[in-house]
């Protein structure tokens, strides 16, 4: 019966996953969203109304085919879902938990007017973590080996993405990380309570099965040369990220109580994986107030990391306002719900304090004019300046690209901001100004998503096999 009805958006709303009582979440670095049960994944899928032209599948940037896996949930199909999410998604698992789906997918929905759209995201990572536990693995058996092998360098999305359509063509893919596990920022960046780490170590497993092989705690240019990897490989492909911390370039930035966001959040996830090296590597907020600078994911990982640590208090403070924000409005709303006080259009000056930090002058912004972009900027309200008191302050305005020192010597072009020049549109997708080296994700695009490096590494796999001629 429900399977006939096409009003089934009307009968059935939008309903999330449940979320972790709010106590437990301030406390647990653990995914505060449970799964679907079965039968609530059935009825979410079958509110999807399979317009003849899915907006969402556009607007997602791989291209999911969101309606016809959607209606295979819905009639039960988990393995054929999970078989078709995997031709267009390397790691779908991982998007359906860190995609922005407000701006990308579920916002293009056509119920996302009024009705509320479908639960794209969810329904993705449902998929894949269900396929998994009934024992379902991606079928290689008909794969036709080639001779053909390619170094991947970075085991970031964009990295793996690439091995892994390198690898179902018949293509040995050899990636290099110099962190002791795969995920790049999925491991060392982003938090627990978004993707905890035992689906990137799964994933490591499937990959691993499916004939790809990891060198980690490898880096390329210290314990390998390039030379040596264009030597010993028929391609090359870099997936290394976007690592050089920018600053805010106000004073006091450098006073003991100031912190880097990634080495930050890289502190907690060793904590928690027990990679830690020193004991004073671990940077702990407990019983701190702490000031947050920034408004994107790196900001709000920051802040509900600081929350379970056990901080006193944790203000975030961004230039613009609530709507300007970048980064996505789930993780706000979720930073609010665990007790974040937020700021909105407070400009740091300063980081004050004698011999250690005291608090963050700020002066209050408004927008002004649009620029080039059609951003507006924030413009600075005279004589508004206070301090927010502080014994810690976390500064996230993000990452610049992080050009190798060996770029030069293989002949690897940048752009003026330092970004590798590899397009999409060249003869060979995404190859670098050295033939035989390709290169995607945040190191080609600057800071962006997982799911933007996905492609990208996908796509950049197409053009070394064109260029291999497989
Ligand atoms: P990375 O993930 O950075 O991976 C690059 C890898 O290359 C790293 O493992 C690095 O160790 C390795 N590497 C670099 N140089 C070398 C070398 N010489 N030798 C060997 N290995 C090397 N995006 C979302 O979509 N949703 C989110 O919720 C989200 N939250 C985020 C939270 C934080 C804190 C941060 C920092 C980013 C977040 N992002 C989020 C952005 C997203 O993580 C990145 O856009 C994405 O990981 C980029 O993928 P990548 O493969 O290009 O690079
Ligand atoms: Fe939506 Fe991201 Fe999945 Fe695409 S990959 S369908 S944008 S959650």
């Amino acid at each position: 019966d429900r399977l006939n009805n096409n009003f089934q958006f009307v009968d059935v709303g939008r309903t999330d996953p449940d979320k972790k009582d709010i106590l437990a979440r301030k406390k647990q670095f653990v995914e505060i969203y449970d799964s679907y049960t079965p039968r609530e994944a059935a009825g979410q899928s079958h509110r999807c109304l399979a317009c003849g032209n899915p907006y969402c599948e556009w607007k997602c940037p791989v291209h999911n085919y969101i309606p016809n896996w959607l209606k295979l949930v819905a009639e039960g199909n988990i393995i054929e879902a999970a078989e078709l999410s995997h031709q267009t998604n390397s790691l779908p698992e991982v998007c359906g938990r860190v995609c922005p789906q407000d701006r990308l997918c579920e916002g293009a929905c056509t119920l996302n007017d009024g009705f509320g759209a479908v639960t794209i995201g969810a329904v993705e990572r449902y998929i894949t973590d269900t396929a998994f536990a009934m024992g379902w693995r991606p079928d290689l058996s008909k794969v036709v080996k080639t001779d053909k092998k390619v170094a991947v360098i970075g085991a970031g999305p964009a990295g793996l993405a690439c091995a892994d359509v390198l690898v179902r063509n018949g293509v040995k893919p050899v990636v290099f990380d110099r962190h002791p596990e795969i995920g790049g920022l999925l491991t060392f960046g982003i938090p627990e309570f978004k993707l905890e780490k035992d689906i990137i170590k799964k994933r490591r497993d499937v990959f691993t099965k499916m004939g790809m092989e990891f060198k980690l705690n490898t880096e390329v240019g210290k314990d390998i040369s390039i030379q040596q990897l264009l030597d010993d490989y028929d391609a090359i492909f870099m997936g290394m990220g976007t690592y050089t911390y920018m600053k805010g370039g106000f004073p006091g930035e450098e006073l003991p109580g100031v912190y880097e966001a990634l080495p930050y959040l890289i502190s907690n996830v060793n904590r928690c994986l027990g990679l830690e090296k020193a004991s004073d590597e671990f940077v702990d907020m407990r019983g701190k107030q702490v000031v947050v600078l920034g408004g994107g994911d790196t900001a709000m990982d920051c802040n509900r990391t600081a929350i379970r640590q056990g901080a006193r208090s944790v203000i975030c403070a961004y230039r613009r306002d609530e709507e300007n924000m970048p980064g996505s409005r789930r993780e706000v709303a979720n930073s609010k719900e665990e007790g974040v006080e937020f700021l909105f259009n407070r400009q740091p000056v300063a980081i004050v304090g004698d011999n250690k930090v005291k608090g963050v002058k700020v002066v209050t912004t408004r927008l002004g004019e649009p620029d080039e972009n059609g951003r507006r900027s924030p413009e600075p309200i005279p004589g508004s300046e206070e301090i927010l008191p502080a014994d810690a302050v976390l500064i996230a305005f993000g990452f610049r690209p992080s050009p190798a020192d060996w770029f030069e010597e293989v002949t690897i072009e940048t752009d003026s901001a330092g970004r590798v020049t590899a397009k999409e549109e060249s003869e060979f997708k995404f190859q670098t100004s050295n033939p035989k080296i390709f290169a995607g994700g945040d190191m080609v695009r600057g800071s962006d998503l997982v799911v933007t490096a996905i492609w990208e590494g996908r796509q950049a796999a197409e053009g070394i096999m064109d260029y291999l001629e497989i």
